[in-house]
């Protein structure tokens, strides 16, 4: 096992810590450059633009140059989205659902490609990969077989009862800016997208550059199941440069990434009265009671800290135990944490894989240095994996973290956990609830009822019970999105696909209505509305 003890922060650190790890090969057969350029043509951009290239995670090597958007490129892609849309909004939703049913069985055909792609773009693990497709799945099914209950006219009651017929209708809003974020290429990039197509919108969407190959794949499948090309549009460019032309074009704004940047758009969204679905970052906490099954909940915390590096908004940096089970606890999540393999392999062997980009290599040995320069224990891992490839780091537990150290209460967005002990519940709570982020947590228990009533006083979008974040995420007929710093409005359910219409109520006044009749005083006919206000009242109306 090579443990390379120049790139610990200091030489106190466990040594030997993981079973021996696999170095990258080079990119699958799967990914031709055939491959690459048809879905590279797909980029909304000019054919003599400025050109970027991305790097495999696993290896540093190139993977793919794409040509970058201009403002002007965004706008016409608004100006072609604009006219697709109005044929869309008019399809019937019978249709549409027919192409996300047939886009769902395409991913679930091609999806060892997805795999690959996903790999090779972001550097997870391949049952990291796969996850993103099961989501996907999921969405697809779900918004395809339920578009037609969400966004039906709906029957509402009338302002007086059977004199006025009172409907709810939904449109789409119009053109949508969708910005998704690398680390989940595929689920992130194309399940906002899904909800809004399906509410009859058109997408013009920012992938990050570094994962967009994911991003155009799961694009040109849905143009192979039927979608009108200009319905989907993707441009890519760094926010600086067409993050305006984004939010200056668009009719609602669907963004996912950081706390920072969320702000920006928010004002940016404020400014234009147009609305915005803000997913940002978090610093989850899971909590371990008294009466948990600790190796279930070991396995769990392993489950919650650990998948794609850590590089989940959803997954969990703190670790709040009950001080009478900390021990057996530590003990059997170290253990599991030191026998987790980490390595690149493009199969299922691997159980982590590497980050994504230099800059989360620098963040998460900044957070573990910073930590154990001012006296934080690391219990497993602490240092970077060159010997593996450029930007492994190891799954780290650390102990002894105090106020003042950066992982505290910073989102580290990599395998970085913190275990502290609690005394009583509601000091769990309190600690679970110190941060001003609030996007998932994770609750442990023996006893279901009592995980339910402190999930539900967690600040946070998502509880989970005896589950570290798939049980909340995957329960899709149900809301899903950040409190606080973690975020605005929310995905999933109802919620998720309603935020992309604009409500119009249409009332319908038949016979009489608030206006007094012709023969009837004004007073006379206040004092028979006030009786029959009286009435709906004693009748227990709504
Ligand atoms: P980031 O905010 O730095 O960048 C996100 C994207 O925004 C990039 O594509 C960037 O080009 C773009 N951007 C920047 N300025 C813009 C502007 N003015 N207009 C439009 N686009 C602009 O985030 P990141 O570091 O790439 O992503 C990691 C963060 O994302 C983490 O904080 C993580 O928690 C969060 N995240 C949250 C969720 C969630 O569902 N809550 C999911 C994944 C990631």
């Amino acid at each position: 096992m090579a443990t390379d003890h120049a790139t610990r922060p200091n030489g106190a650190f466990p040594t030997g810590d993981f079973p021996a790890g696999t170095r990258a090969p080079g990119l699958p057969a799967s990914l031709t450059p055939a491959l690459i350029e048809r879905l590279t043509a797909h980029v909304s951009a000019a054919p003599d633009a400025a050109r970027v290239t991305t790097n495999a995670p696993y290896t540093g090597a190139p993977l793919a140059d794409f040509r970058v958007s201009a403002p002007e490129d965004v706008e016409a892609a608004f100006a072609r989205a604009r006219v697709a849309q109005m044929s869309w909004a008019a399809t019937p939703i019978a249709e549409r659902k027919r192409i996300l049913l047939r886009y769902h069985d395409l991913v679930l055909a091609r999806q060892d490609e997805a795999l690959d792609l996903m790999q090779a773009e972001n550097g997870k693990t391949r049952r990291d990969a796969f996850l993103e497709v099961v989501d996907i799945g999921i969405v697809s099914r779900y918004y395809a077989r339920t578009a037609a209950r969400h966004l039906g006219p709906k029957r509402r009651r009338g302002a007086i009862p059977l004199l006025t017929h009172t409907t709810e209708l939904r449109h789409p809003k119009g053109v949508v800016a969708v910005v998704s974020p690398w680390n989940y290429p595929l689920s992130m990039a194309a399940g906002d997208t899904i909800a809004a197509l399906m509410a009859g919108n058109a997408v013009v969407q920012k992938p990050d550059t570094q994962t967009a190959l994911t991003a155009l794949w799961s694009m040109d499948l849905m143009y192979e199941a039927g979608l009108p090309e200009d319905v989907w549009q993707m441009v890519i460019g760094r926010g600086s440069s067409i993050g305006d032309a984004l939010m200056d074009n668009a009719d609602y704004m669907m963004f996912t990434g950081s706390t920072a940047t969320g702000r920006r758009i928010a004002s940016d969204a404020g400014k234009r009265l147009i609305g915005a679905s803000l997913e940002l970052g978090g610093k989850n906490a899971m909590i371990v009671l008294d009466d948990a099954d600790i190796e279930k909940a070991a396995e769990g915390a392993v489950n919650a800290c650990f998948p794609s590096a850590g590089q989940l908004c959803v997954s969990v940096e703190r670790l709040y135990v009950a001080e009478s089970v900390r021990d057996a606890f530590v003990a059997a999540f170290v253990s599991r944490t030191k026998r987790l393999r980490i390595g690149a392999a493009y199969d299922y062997g691997v159980d982590v894989g590497s980050l994504t980009t230099p800059s989360q290599l620098e963040t998460v040995t900044g957070h573990v240095a910073d930590a154990v320069s001012k006296g934080a224990t690391v219990l497993a891992g602490g240092a970077a994996r060159p010997d593996l490839g450029p930007l492994f780091h190891e799954p780290t537990v650390l102990t002894d973290v105090t106020p003042g150290m950066t992982v505290y209460d910073h989102e580290t967005f990599g395998p970085v956990v913190s275990v502290y002990s609690y005394r009583d519940v509601d000091e769990a709570v309190a600690l679970a609830n110190s941060t001003s982020y609030g996007l998932n947590a994770s609750v442990w228990t023996r006893d279901g009822a009592r995980g339910r009533a402190v999930a539900a006083r967690v600040h946070a979008g998502t509880v989970n019970v005896n589950e570290a974040f798939a049980a909340a995420w995957g329960s899709i007929d149900a809301p899903m999105g950040g409190m606080g710093d973690s975020g605005l409005g929310r995905r999933h359910g109802a919620e998720g696909i309603l935020k992309y219409t604009e409500a119009q109520t249409v009332a319908h006044q038949r016979l009489q209505g608030f206006h007094p009749p012709a023969r009837i005083s004004p007073a006379t006919w206040a004092g028979l509305l006030t009786g029959a206000l009286k009435v709906m009242k004693a009748a227990g109306l709504r």
